[in-house]
């Protein structure tokens, strides 16, 4: 049987024209060995312009209107990607989501995969050296166009690949591969020859961009070879993510940042059963998802405070629904902070080490940065701090760790 490959390519990867012909160059050495699924992203810049304009046009657009307003952006790349293909003589052909039979949830803006038609996909692939498939966007029940979130081309190729059993996934992109943190952020961080899909994964959920995190967890559960890589350096290996935690443990992985958010404190709710519930439940009626959350402990007092982060752009939403709840909930105030950025040390089993809150904090502090909020877990520890900040404390925490020496698996 033909191999099956997935490439990716990223919005810079695919920016102009010059760079559209490289990566054409790129699948058309792929195509040499086997049949090729390339994914592209919109040119970069596109899905941002496009929002934008959106929002000039109503400041509350549509999501089914938007969703086929972005999903432009992947029709226009994979149609001029397939037509410099054609020119260096492969026989590619350029499809849609909808096309290829990627079907999703209803909701828009940020559905799941729910099926790919692989019959189809097969179909047009018997008959073509290369398919060039929209990354990003599905089609719902209804026959809607629909679009997977923001970076969400990762999870079109890593889904392609899962259902048609690719022999390898490369997600293309403007770095070597994964670092120990973004590299323009920190530029001493230490490229990582492999990592495992769970270090990667609470990587892309605390805010690493270098993948969309539902790729991850996708990769993870149908154990897809997955691969980043440097689309200006094809002979690169870059990084390879895969299962067999046992064999490439380390301790600590990563600093991450997510520069995009706000923080709401409910103030002097009562101390009693089913406050944090009624929180927790308008959030979840208006599909605003709770990142951060705590509540603070004052056992004299008989009340308490509530905090929690959103993203930045959810905290109006957020805070009209928290004034229409504050009575009910006998709070004395409803405060925000929107100044928020949060950096995030990852790592097997942090916790049990004392010693590495303590260094952590201690960075910061000597870094003379403060920690307005502080969340852990076995593999994580999050602090939020002003975003101006957000730069300093991950290069502090990156040099208090030592990840710089983290190029090989300990
Ligand atoms: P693409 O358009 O190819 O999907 P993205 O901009 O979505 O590319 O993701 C690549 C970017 O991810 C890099 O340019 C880098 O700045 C950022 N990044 C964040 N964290 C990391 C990390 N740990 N390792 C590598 N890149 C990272
Ligand atoms: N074009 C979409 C975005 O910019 C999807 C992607 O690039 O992965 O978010
Ligand atoms: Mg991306």
């Amino acid at each position: 049987m033909t191999e099956i490959k997935v490439l990716k390519f990223g919005g810079t990867s695919v920016g102009n024209v010059g760079r559209i012909r490289h990566v054409a160059g790129v699948v058309a050495d792929a195509c040499a060995h086997g049949k090729v699924i390339v994914v592209v992203s919109a040119m970069g810049g596109t899905t941002d312009y496009l929002t934008r304009l959106a929002r000039q046009c109503s400041k509350t657009p549509r999501k089914r209107e938007l969703d086929l307003l972005l999903s432009t952006g992947e029709q226009v790349s994979i149609a001029l990607t397939a037509m410099t293909l054609s020119d260096l003589g492969i026989e590619a052909k350029s499809l849609t989501g909808q096309q290829v039979g990627i079907f999703t949830e209803s909701k828009h803006t940020n559905a799941r995969i729910v099926e790919i038609k692989e019959d189809v996909l097969r179909k047009h692939l018997a008959d073509n050296d290369a398919l060039i498939v929209a990354g990003f966007q599905g089609v719902n029940a209804a026959g809607d166009v629909t679009t997977l979130g923001r970076g969400g081309s990762d999870t079109t190729a890593v889904a392609l690949a899962a259902q048609i059993k690719a022999i390898e996934c490369d997600i293309y992109t403007d770095v070597d591969g994964i670092y120990t943190a973004d590299p323009r952020i920190v530029p001493d961080a230490a490229l990582l020859d492999r990592v495992s899909y769970n270090e990667v994964l609470e990587m892309a959920r605390l805010g690493a961009k270098v993948i969309h995190s539902r790729a991850v967890e996708l990769a993870r559960v149908y154990s897809v070879n997955l691969r980043i890589r440097n689309t200006f350096k094809p002979d690169h290996q870059g990084t390879l993510i895969t299962g067999g935690d046992m064999e490439i443990f380390r301790s600590i992985s990563a600093v991450a940042v997510d520069k995009n958010q706000a923080a709401i404190a409910i103030m002097n709710v009562p101390d009693q059963p089913g406050i944090a519930g009624k929180v927790a439940r308008a959030l979840a009626d208006e599909s605003i998802g709770l990142d951060m959350i705590m509540q603070s402990f004052h056992p004299t007092s008989g009340h308490n405070s509530i905090t929690f982060t959103v993203h930045e752009e959810a905290l109006d939403d957020t805070i009209r629904v928290m004034n229409s709840l504050k009575t009910e909930l006998g709070a004395s105030d409803v405060q925000t902070d929107s100044d928020c950025a949060k950096v995030s040390l990852i790592g097997a089993g942090l916790m049990e080490q004392p010693d590495i809150p303590a260094r952590l904090f201690d960075a910061l502090g000597q870094a003379g940065i403060n920690i307005k909020l502080i969340s852990s877990s076995e593999v994580k520890i999050s602090c939020i701090v002003n975003r101006e900040d957000a730069v300093a404390a991950a290069q502090a925490i990156h040099k208090a760790f030592e990840l710089e020496k983290l190029d090989q698996p300990r």
